[in-house]
């Protein structure tokens, strides 16, 4: 059984300093880690918060997902869409996939669950297929909105140093990509999912 939000604040903590600091450790050391470790340190960590505030499209919170999905569509069937997000960041290219209806991941019916899990197949390979790309990285997180959102991020090869979980920190610090080739990139994707798996890719903005 996990530990209670107060057994787990106290268990975390650890050797921390009086501020509720943990030292740097283990990410810190890698080789991929974005940051150098000197001046580098840990902010306190929070009490808990139970319950926790809702997020958006839950407890009457309007929902992005529902009311109005972020960016350009770029493909999309009866049941799902693709999209990408107005401004291009450090990754080539970065989209998401959500259900048109208002779905959390563990709320799915199963036609919907097994459709996802043929999709991420289908994105992943759309996107490794495209020339300069080594890895499509998926990632749900779902802390912020309650319509389920699975994010891809394109991690462009011949650099090591961009591999694993860093590289959604460091599409944040890289310059962005210029806007015009992250929008064709997409829109072979979409194509390309168009080919493989069914649905429409949407005309390119
Ligand atoms: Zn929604």
């Amino acid at each position: 059984m996990p530990l209670t939000p107060e057994e787990f604040y106290a268990n975390a903590l650890g050797d921390a300093d009086q501020d509720g600091r943990v030292a740097l450790s283990r990410m810190t050391g890698w080789k991929i880690f974005p940051f150098e470790r000197e001046g580098l340190r840990v902010v306190p960590l929070l009490r808990p918060e139970v319950p926790e505030a809702p997020r958006r499209g839950e407890d009457g919170l309007a929902c992005g997902g529902c009311d109005a999905p972020l960016g350009g569509t770029l493909w999309e069937n009866e049941r799902w869409r693709l999209i990408t997000f107005g401004e291009p960041s450090g990754a080539p290219l970065v989209m998401m996939l959500q259900p048109k209806g208002h779905y959390d991941l563990i709320d799915l019916p199963e036609d919907l669950a097994a459709e996802l899990g043929r999709l991420v197949v289908h994105v992943s390979r759309a996107l490794e297929s495209l020339p300069g790309i080594a890895r499509a990285h998926v990632s749900r997180w779902g802390d912020g909105g309650a319509h389920l959102h699975l994010f891809f991020f394109a991690r462009p090869s011949g650099f090591p140093q961009l591999r694993g979980t860093c590289f959604a920190i460091w599409d944040d610090l890289l310059a962005p990509v210029p806007r015009e080739m992250r929008d064709a990139d997409a829109h072979t994707v979409a194509l390309t999912l168009e080919s493989s798996f069914g649905g429409s890719a949407t005309a390119p903005p």
